[in-house]
């Protein structure tokens, strides 16, 4: 697999691209094209449709942003008329956070440009949406429930759209926006050129793409549902009840600046983000429940450093790009092995490394049974058992609380010395380094464990906190 990897042997300037949308490139510290750019951008510049399937990560919004700027340029105005700005690009998207940093893409490749781009989303009063379409926008990014609003309210006319991008196809289907799609396409002019990414390509999409696309070119940068190369991935076997201590002991040993914590129910992530705050750590939970402000606040907060654990349910992290995140939790495993792929491909994006742990209990064995068979890969595995074999009261003694790993790929290494400080885990403070081997991993659980307070105590500790 290639997907990550930065094209060695091709550079912007060969795809053709005009020197205002290079500026911005090289303005973003952007050398090379990602493999789907250099694909997906001559097939765009010539005109044809396109249907793409690009996991996240991949550059795959250059990949369509780059090319309909090109396309758009010279239309390019300074006019203060609404009517010299017609939409002229259509980009939907299925969350309102991916339509957000699309738009925030578009924005920053466009810089140097004339052209105008916004973004509308449900969630938030649609009266501060208005205006700003009305003064005209060439390059709209939407969700389609809000944009159909907008439809119904008359603010917004498509019949100058010449581009259509349905970006993360797949989980506008996944979420039930088919009839939505279909209402918006109607109101398209037939003659466009459009633009379909998608990171899986099941049956569905096959058919989406037959029923919207014509003769589209077939760009495949990656097998589908595989996962990157450059993510390390790990499986922690361990008891339902154990997850929360084994993730507080995680996150307070591992010391990790950004982690994003997956979680299947709006419930356990409220619930789990209040726990970790209540142990010290910076955290906050996005989900559906939680209002258009506490989301992009949470965010903000998160790419910001102020808070260092953000816990999230799938649809609510759905596009999510944080440069350079380390690590990715999950908490409890997706029943669809798709979001596996989706909740792990928010680290190791463009080409950094990541780290993404499962915390599977044995009910949830199935489901990795299921997403192996999907990646078409075997992920170590190991056992961590947190015995909780005394009392509160005896819990408080340290050299009571016990712990024991077991590794599928290397039982000795349960016996190893425990580390005693955290600086002696070369795992976790040097999480860009290249992929740790099982057998390390190995010895890391256990120092994970064993070097911070006694398990034991630690259960103790959390339980009074409840
Ligand atoms: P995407 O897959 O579009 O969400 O992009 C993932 C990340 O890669 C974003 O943070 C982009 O800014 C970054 N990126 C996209 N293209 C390139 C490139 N050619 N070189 C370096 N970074 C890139």
């Amino acid at each position: 697999m290639t997907e990550t990897v930065i094209s060695d042997n091709l550079a912007f300037t060969d795809l053709g691209l005009a020197p205002e949308l290079l500026r911005a490139l090289t303005e973003s510290g952007y050398t090379k094209p990602t493999p789907i750019q250099a694909q997906a951008i001559p097939v765009s510049l010539a005109g044809g449709d396109l249907m793409a399937g690009a996991q996240t990560g991949t550059g795959k919004t250059a990949a369509f942003a780059l090319p309909l700027l090109q396309k758009l340029l010279p239309l390019a105005n300074s006019s203060t008329s609404p009517a010299k700005h017609p939409v002229r690009a259509l980009i939907l998207t299925p969350t309102r956070e991916l339509a957000i940093q699309v738009e925030e893409s578009v924005k920053t490749y466009a810089k140097h440009t004339q052209l105008r781009s916004l973004v509308v989303f449900g969630g938030v009063d649609i009266k501060t949406q208005t205006p700003h379409l009305k003064t005209g926008v060439e390059v709209l990014v939407a969700t389609p429930g809000r944009l159909l609003d907008h439809i119904e309210q008359k603010t917004l006319q498509l019949n100058q759209v010449q581009i259509l991008v349905l970006d993360e196809a797949d989980r506008m289907l996944d979420m039930g926006f088919m009839p939505d799609l279909k209402r918006i396409l109607a109101l398209l002019p037939k003659q466009r050129q459009n633009l379909m990414f998608s990171a899986t390509f099941s049956n569905e999409i096959k058919k989406l793409a037959d029923e919207f696309l014509t003769k589209p070119q077939l760009i495949e940068v990656a097998r589908s549902n595989a996962t990157n190369d450059n993510v390390t991935q790990k499986v922690y076997e361990v008891a339902q009840s154990d997850k929360e201590a084994l993730l507080t002991q995680l996150l307070k040993e591992a010391d990790a600046s950004q982690v994003i914590i997956f979680t299947k129910t709006k419930i356990t992530a409220s619930r789990l983000s209040r726990s970790l705050a209540r142990e010290g750590i910076a955290a906050d939970a996005i989900h559906g429940d939680k209002s258009q402000q506490e989301r992009i606040k949470a965010l903000d907060a998160f790419k910001a450093g102020t808070i260092s654990a953000l816990v999230a349910t799938d649809v609510a992290a759905r596009g999510l790009d944080i440069s350079e995140l380390p690590m990715v939790i999950n908490y409890e495993i997706p029943s669809a092995p798709e979001d596996y792929v989706h909740r792990i491909g928010r680290t190791g994006r463009a080409g950094a490394l990541g780290i993404a742990i499962s915390f599977v209990s044995p009910e949830e064995n199935k489901y990795i049974v299921e997403i192996e068979k999907l990646i078409k890969r075997q992920i170590p595995k190991e056992t961590v058992t947190l015995e909780k074999t005394s009392t509160r009261t005896r819990a408080s003694s340290p050299k009571e609380s016990s712990y024991k790993t077991n590794s599928t790929q290397d039982a000795s290494a349960t016996k190893r010395a425990p580390a005693k400080k955290k600086s002696s885990d070369p795992w976790f403070d040097k999480p860009y380094e290249a992929s740790t081997s099982a057998k390390n991993t190995v010895a890391t659980t256990k120092q994970i464990i064993s070097s911070k307070a006694p398990v034991a105590a630690l259960l103790g500790g959390l339980r009074t906190n409840k």
